[in-house]
């Protein structure tokens, strides 16, 4: 059958209901970084989009803070950037140990275990993070070639320190791999200054650019770990060797770059230096104090511990009694409000708040407390009025003093 016959409707053009992205991620683009992407298509090898990708190259180095010359939008999600990490720095039978104590720990043991690696998994229960001692004794235990950590574990808002941990790992040669996928752009990362050997991000969080593109970027030790292995790597489309000779100063063709998507993180990354780093975290670190002021004066949980609670993604504990999808339907119907339901242990148990990127602003969390706290109210929960968005504005009447 042609396939014009099994089409019975042209679709009209696509203009969905806006939304306020306030869930884990995709958060909202900057609307220049939307403009952007309207930009005439080039060819990939066009010294033009050559060009393009140079500052991507370069103000990843400077978002990263890192010197590595290996600092490139990997072609697709945050989980290729995962992947490109670890299927370039692990060969079949390496040891790893993995950070878990959340779904993306666990992801990464189970990318890792994909990797031919034998992992070892170091569990703390969900939302906690993991002490040095822990971890220096696995290091010490386990001898792996490479150490995994989130650093901003998106299921359940902890905030890992990092600090010291590239010290340690240099001690037991061990190579540390660092998931930023919620953290780039919204919390500091100095990645040299860490001594982290390989890190990767998404576009779609703190960078404030549609979903597409993976930031990665490797230091010397594990450039150097990579050229040494014996094993050639399993994935040629994520073969850091392969890739380096597109996004070198050799330009070989290796696959058509999504030329759209590099115009939108040139310009989301260009917004990023423009406001300055220091500004973006402490606008990061307001918002996010202001929205965990707020729940908290509406009487509701937050699961985090508030000595390592993230500023852009808080999980709240669902009050007793109400359903979850209740509560997020009317939020996005009645308010176009999304926010994300909790994952593994926490589904139907708890909410995730994402305040990321250009979405982290007084507006997006004055409106979603008022959303929250009249949604609850409708459904018979006993609450203060008023006194949510009254604590989120004392917070920010306290910071403009
Ligand atoms: N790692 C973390 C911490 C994440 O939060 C996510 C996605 O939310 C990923 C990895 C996977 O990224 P993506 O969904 O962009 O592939």
């Amino acid at each position: 059958m042609h396939a014009e016959a099994l089409m019975t409707t042209i679709p009209a053009p696509f203009q969905p209901t806006p939304r306020l992205l306030l869930g884990p991620g995709p958060s909202d683009a900057h609307p220049a970084v939307l403009r952007a992407m309207a930009t005439p298509l080039l060819g990939h090898l066009d010294p033009q989009f050559l060009r393009v990708l140079d500052e991507v190259q370069a103000m990843l180095r400077a978002a990263f803070r890192t010197g590595n010359a290996l600092t490139l939008p990997i072609s697709a999600t945050g989980m290729a950037g995962m992947e490109t990490c670890l299927v370039n720095l692990l060969e079949p039978g390496d040891r790893a140990v993995v950070c878990a104590a959340g779904f993306f720990g666990q992801r990464l043991a189970e990318v890792a275990g994909r990797a031919g690696a034998q992992v070892t998994v170091l569990e703390r229960p969900w939302g906690e993070v993991f002490d040095p001692g822990q971890v220096r004794e696995a290091l010490q235990k386990v001898r792996p070639r490479v150490l995994g950590i989130v650093q901003a574990e998106t299921s359940t808002g902890a905030w890992r320190p990092l600090e010291g941990l590239g010290a340690l790992c240099r001690e037991h040669e061990a190579l540390l791999v660092v998931d930023a996928v919620t953290a780039l752009g919204s919390v500091p990362l100095p990645v040299d200054e860490w001594g982290i050997d390989a890190v990767y991000s998404c576009s779609q969080k703190g960078l404030g650019c549609p979903p597409g593109l993976a930031p990665v970027s490797l230091g010397a030790r594990a450039v150097e770990a990579v050229e040494r292995r014996k094993a050639r790597v399993q994935s040629w489309y994520l073969d850091v060797t392969l890739l380096r000779r597109y996004f070198g100063q050799e330009r070989a063709y290796h696959h058509t770059a999504p030329i759209s998507m590099n115009y939108a993180l040139r310009e989301a990354l260009a917004l990023v230096v423009e406001e300055g780093l220091e500004t973006r975290f402490e606008r990061h670190a307001l918002n996010g104090r202001a929205l965990h002021a707020g729940l908290s004066a509406m009487g509701l949980t937050l699961l985090t511990d508030p000595k390592h609670r993230l500023p852009q993604l808080t999980c709240v504990k669902i009050p007793d009694g109400v359903d979850d999808l209740v509560v997020r339907r009317r939020l996005l119907r009645d308010w176009g409000i999304e926010v994300g339901g909790g994952l593994g242990p926490h589904k139907g148990q708890a909410w995730r708040i994402g305040l990321m990127g250009h979405g982290s602003r007084q507006s997006s969390v004055t409106l979603l407390l008022a959303a929250l706290e009249t949604c609850l109210r409708d459904l018979g929960v006993s609450l203060p009025a008023g006194e949510a968005t009254r604590a989120a504005a004392a917070v920010y009447a306290e910071a403009a003093k």
